[in-house]
């Protein structure tokens, strides 16, 4: 079984629809993918029909933007949860309507160095998509600046740049009281992905954890050794859920399908505990 819990597609800041998404991952040899957009979970139904047309597997599923308390960036999948549960939609639309102020701040001060419009980054996001910082690098790559997004996340538009902007998403811990509560599957997205910026505390963690946290992301391209040897510490320490999966962005980033898969029995253990929505699983 192959098994890949975490891909974007362009509802957010991959490159491909969903259903090109899971036609790519079937064509990759993956039994079962999740689709795990940020912030939003409008690619569903398009990525079900397809993984049933296709015959592989479908986890609903979907990556939440947070900030924990020392303003460190955390990012957290959610699997299987009622994606019409409203206090977490209240919580979601935060930091979607943020991030399009945020990202027009971005641009505004790139634009006193680069030929950079707002309208040339909306260009580049399909509408209502989750607008981010790839969407403004693919901006830049049609304008020239940079011949790639991690050219631009390399430099102009990291959050050490003197370019960035953050904007307000919504605590880690309550995060995860949020998909618990919406009968979702909670699990640390990357925690040791130091490459990115900082890394969050100890104590961050052990908030995750107390409020319900499921699982953690071990497997993942970004995460150091030395932060894969903790993680693995930790999740026999607190019984948690432990994945792989490759971040997919179709041609946004690096990342193969499947570069990095999860344990049949971690993702039974994930299908136990998600009550939100169902799965589609192939028999
Ligand atoms: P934002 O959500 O706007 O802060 O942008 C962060 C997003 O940029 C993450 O979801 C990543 O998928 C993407 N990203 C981060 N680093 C890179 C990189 N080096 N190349 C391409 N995409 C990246
Ligand atoms: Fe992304
Ligand atoms: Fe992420
Ligand atoms: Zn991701």
């Amino acid at each position: 079984m192959r098994i890949d819990l975490h891909t974007h597609s362009n509802v957010s800041d991959g490159t491909e629809t969903p259903a090109e998404l899971i036609t790519a991952a079937a064509a990759a040899g993956l039994d079962v993918v999740a689709l795990t957009d940020h912030d939003q979970t409008s690619g569903w139904d398009q990525a079900r029909v397809t993984a049933q047309d296709l015959g592989i597997g479908f986890i609903p599923g979907m990556e939440i933007t947070c900030q924990d308390s020392h303003g460190i960036s955390v990012h957290l999948l959610s699997y299987l949860h009622d994606p019409s549960y409203q206090p977490l939609l209240d919580e979601l639309a935060v930091s979607l309507n943020s991030r399009i102020v945020r990202a027009q701040r971005i641009v505004e001060r790139l634009a006193e160095d680069y030929p950079i419009s707002w309208e040339l980054v909306t260009e580049h996001c399909q509408p209502g998509a989750t607008v981010g910082r790839p969407h403004i690098a693919d901006a830049l790559v049609t304008a020239g600046v940079v011949a790639h997004r991690n050219e631009a996340f390399a430099n102009i538009l990291s959050s050490r740049s003197r370019y960035y902007v953050s904007h307000p998403a919504i605590n880690p811990a309550a995060a995860v009281r949020l998909v618990r509560e919406a009968g979702g599957v909670p699990v640390f997205a990357h925690p040791k992905a130091a490459l990115r910026g900082r890394v969050v505390p100890e104590s961050t963690v052990h908030e995750m954890i107390e409020a319900g946290l499921g699982g953690v992301e071990v497997y993942h391209r970004d995460n150091s050794a030395e932060g894969k040897e903790q993680l693995l510490a930790l999740a026999s320490e607190h019984d948690l859920i432990v994945t792989g999966s490759s971040d997919y962005h179709g041609t946004g980033k690096l990342n193969r399908l499947g570069e990095n898969l999860t344990e049949p029995a971690m993702l039974e253990r994930i299908l136990a505990q998600g009550t939100g929505t169902s799965a589609q699983l192939q028999s």
